[in-house]
């Protein structure tokens, strides 16, 4: 999608740290990190937020949320992490191409702020 930040990302037009990469998903570091580790997993397909996920995004959503594991081992994650979507105006959605923040190599906090 024109305009989109992380539709120009995907498509390599600007550059992002890539962290992973396969036909469906892209995971890239965020450049901002809220966590010693914090990439972004998105989906390849610009879908604007999970609020807009149908029954016709099974089949990403699935590949995405089976993804996660290998990623974060990827990433040496194997004490555990926090995945986070923000969605939608309350939710704090900045960038409106969905994706999930992996955050790792911290103690998070409960409740979110
Ligand atoms: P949101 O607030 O929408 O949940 O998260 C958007 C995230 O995207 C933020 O953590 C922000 O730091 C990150 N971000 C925004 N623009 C870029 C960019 O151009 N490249 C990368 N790698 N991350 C970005
Ligand atoms: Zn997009």
């Amino acid at each position: 999608m024109d305009n989109c930040i992380f539709c120009k990302i995907v498509n390599k037009e600007i550059p992002g740290n890539i962290a992973y990469e396969d036909d469906v998903i892209m995971a890239f570091h965020d450049l901002e990190p809220q966590a010693p580790v914090h990439v972004l997993i998105v989906p390849k397909e610009h879908i604007s937020s999970l609020d807009d996920v149908t029954f016709d995004h099974v089949e990403v959503m699935g590949w995405l949320m089976a993804k996660v594991r290998d990623i974060a081992a990827d990433l040496g994650l194997e004490n555990g992490y926090r995945l986070v979507c923000n969605c939608g105006e309350d939710g704090m959605q900045t960038v409106k191409h969905l994706h999930f923040h992996l955050l790792g190599k911290r103690r998070m906090l409960w409740p979110p702020g």
